[in-house]
């Protein structure tokens, strides 16, 4: 069914299932993973930025307690509120929070109570934002609640921060006293997000790119050895025999690389089935006529013996069709051998009469090499069930000559063959 759609549409198919049988899953699984890995770059890196907030905010702490000893405090001086660490104030003094901000890069404020006293951030004039009020929600939870937040989206002066908020106790009261609020703007952290996640984007759809390359070309060779396979089939199913199976395909030592090997078992089998004759295993009378087609075709000087088992029929029916058989069998062999060395052939003409084709010889050589087989096979004793045989053979013989047809020479063989039975049997007739 599969091979029969191969072959129906090509091997265009074939190919194209391949590579939705393996650049489909490859392409939905780096998707799904581009989105597994963009969500987890964006989880980790968040995390970091909160950390490193915290890590701002506790080394604020520790740095204003330990130039300013002693906890917040404020003080009203007219319309202004002057905030006080320990004896001293602090209202104004910017070189560390300044100094952490040039490090950090975040944006501090200290809060006493809800409202903003100390900051680094700056109005749109260039203005220090102090005297601000936190957002109700910030107040909420971590000045009433007294506890420490991470914010995503804390709008300061129209501009949006991913911040964290933590309150400021007193070390004598252990009350709250104020907050410690730091920002970074979320545009900065969406940013350095986006660049992780497009950076993974990009060696992702890479690693895609490339595999489906590899993929690609190792469908290609897949496909290619199918193809030189369906080629090698279509070919012996032209009855073009000869074919030879491609060595890339015999060479694969995989499954491929098996059914080629298979296919060349097949070519042999059907070569055999077709060409021989099942009884003595020479070339049937088909597969001679096409050889002396061939060698007609180059033009060499060749000739042409037919030989005939004398008396076979009473043969037959005096020791059996089985010690017959083995007779042809033992007869075949010895033509066989007849004829090795040689240039030629010998084929099973008919029913007891075989074809014996001499290539590159004259007519007195090819009598001289009949001669010797007639003579052997006079001498051979056949053994069958216990009982020795003697079997004997008449030959006609006749040399090929321009322009005469190829049967014209096979009778005129057979005329001699006639002859030799009219003569006597057991002799070789030119
Ligand atoms: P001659 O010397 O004139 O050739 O006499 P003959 O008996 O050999 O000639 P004839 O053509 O009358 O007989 C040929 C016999 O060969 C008849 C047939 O039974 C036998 N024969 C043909 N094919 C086979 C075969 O495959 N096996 C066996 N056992 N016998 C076969
Ligand atoms: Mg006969
Ligand atoms: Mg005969």
């Amino acid at each position: 069914m599969k091979l029969a759609r191969v072959t129906k549409k090509g091997n265009r198919s074939f190919y194209i299932e391949f590579l939705m049988m393996t650049l489909v899953p490859l392409i939905v699984c780096g998707i799904v993973m581009m989105f597994v890995c963009a969500r987890s770059i964006e989880k980790g890196m968040t995390e970091e930025a909160n950390d490193n907030l915290k890590g701002i905010a506790g080394a604020v702490l520790t740095a204003y307690d330990e130039a300013y000893p002693g906890d917040y405090s404020v003080k009203a001086d007219g319309d202004d509120i002057i905030l006080y660490k320990g004896k001293e104030t602090v209202s104004g003094k910017y070189e560390l929070l300044d100094g952490i901000k040039k490090g950090s890069r975040q944006e501090i404020s200290i809060f006493y109570y809800d409202t903003r006293l100390l900051t680094t951030l700056s109005d749109a004039e260039g203005n220090r934002m102090i005297r601000t009020i936190a957002s109700e929600r910030i107040v909420d939870d971590v000045f009433k609640n007294k506890m420490s937040m991470f914010y995503d989206n804390v709008s300061i002066n129209g501009v949006n921060y991913h911040a964290y908020y933590e309150p400021i106790m007193s070390s004598v009261t252990g009350e709250c006293l104020g907050m410690i609020g730091v920002a970074k703007p979320v545009t900065e952290l969406k940013e350095n997000i986006n660049r992780a996640v497009t950076q993974n984007i990009i060696v992702m759809v890479l690693a895609i790119l490339i595999t489906s390359f590899f993929i690609t070309r190792f469908a290609g060779t897949l496909v290619m050895i199918v193809k030189l396979m369906l080629d090698f089939m279509k070919s012996l199913s032209d009855n073009k025999l000869d074919a030879k199976l491609d060595a890339r395909v015999v060479q694969r030592e995989d499954e491929l690389g098996e059914m080629g090997r298979n296919l060349n078992s097949l070519q042999i089998s059907l070569r055999r089935l077709i060409e021989r004759d099942v009884l003595t295993g020479l070339f049937n009378r088909r597969s001679a006529e096409k050889r002396i087609d061939a060698i007609e075709d180059s033009g060499v000087r060749y000739c042409v013996a037919i030989g005939d088992i004398d008396h076979f029929k009473k043969f037959n029916d005096t020791f059996g069709h089985e010690c017959g058989d083995v007779v042809l069998r033992e007869v075949a062999h010895l033509l066989n051998e007849g004829m090795n060395k040689r240039e030629g052939f010998v084929a099973r003409w008919g029913g007891e009469e075989f074809l014996l084709v001499f290539v590159n010889v004259d007519l007195d050589e090819a009598k001289d090499a009949l001669m010797i087989i007639r003579q052997a096979l006079h001498d051979k004793d056949v053994e069958y069930d216990g009982q020795i045989h003697k079997v004997t053979m008449t030959f006609g013989l006749a040399e090929k000559e321009k322009g005469v047809a190829i049967n014209h020479l096979i009778r005129a063989a057979d005329d001699k063959l006639y002859e030799g039975k009219q003569g006597g049997r057991d002799r070789v007739v030119v």
